[in-house]
């Protein structure tokens, strides 16, 4: 199959995940995670209709901006050194993986040197897993509320990426914890603060995940087929 017919797959298997759950289905954005895979499988996205694409590494997120000049949105979705930040100051429209407050202070540093204010979700390690990134449950208010005081960044959401399950269905809680806890801070009306986004479900679990309120799924090996080592840009 090609790109283009994988992500019209995507897209209906979307649209019937959302109807299932009798949600409207333009209330989820694919996130087409497009990490090891080449610029013109970007293009070949894009020329499908696909706007939004994800990468967890700044390096290559940073070559393979530079080589697409179609006005594609690129999200940051992995882990993120503070060090790094400035590299993809005004590039991404989106860093899902924001999970402590020197992070933001960093990116608040880097786009405000831009005069420019940078959406954010705070991502959460609902399962406590040692080996992931993310803020405990019990941080993650704490840190949202920190966060909201810094000028040149605005928390839109969560994100979350529960352990690994070879049965979607198994993920299924950790998305509704994560919905739920998102509902409790939304609870707070944080000054600036907005939790309309739930970045969850990946190639796997999508679906369960719109059934369970995701409004961003972050889908790569679907789409793009299975990740290609050495990352090539
Ligand atoms: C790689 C990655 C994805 C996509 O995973 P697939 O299983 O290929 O769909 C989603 N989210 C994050 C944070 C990732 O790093």
């Amino acid at each position: 199959m090609t790109i283009a017919e994988r992500l019209e797959h995507i897209r209906a298997r979307i649209a019937s995940a959302a109807a299932t759950a009798g949600r409207d289905p333009a209330s989820v954005r694919l996130v087409a995670v497009s990490k090891t895979r080449p610029a013109g499988d970007v293009l070949a996205a894009f020329q499908a209709g696909q706007i939004v694409f994800g990468e967890n590494y700044v390096q290559e997120l940073s070559t393979k901006a530079a080589l697409v000049r179609e006005p594609v949105e690129w999200h940051f979705i992995g882990h993120l050194q503070s060090n790094k930040v400035k590299q993809i100051a005004g590039v991404v429209t989106l860093v899902h993986s924001v999970d402590r407050l020197s992070l933001a202070e960093e990116i608040d540093r880097q786009w405000g040197r831009l005069g420019r204010r940078c959406d954010v979700l705070v991502q959460v390690n609902i399962a406590g897993e040692a080996t992931k990134s993310g803020t405990t449950e019990e941080g993650a208010l704490q840190l949202i509320r920190a966060i909201s005081r810094l000028p040149h960044l605005r928390v839109r959401g969560v994100m979350t990426m529960p352990p690994f399950f070879d049965d979607p269905e198994a993920a299924r809680p950790y998305f509704a914890e994560l919905r739920r806890l998102s509902l409790l801070i939304a609870a707070e009306n944080i000054p600036g603060v907005e939790m309309h986004e739930l970045s969850m479900g990946m190639s796997g679990d999508f679906e369960v995940a719109i059934q369970e309120g995701a409004t961003l799924v972050r889908v790569g090996t679907a789409i793009f087929g299975e990740r290609q080592y050495p990352r090539q840009f």
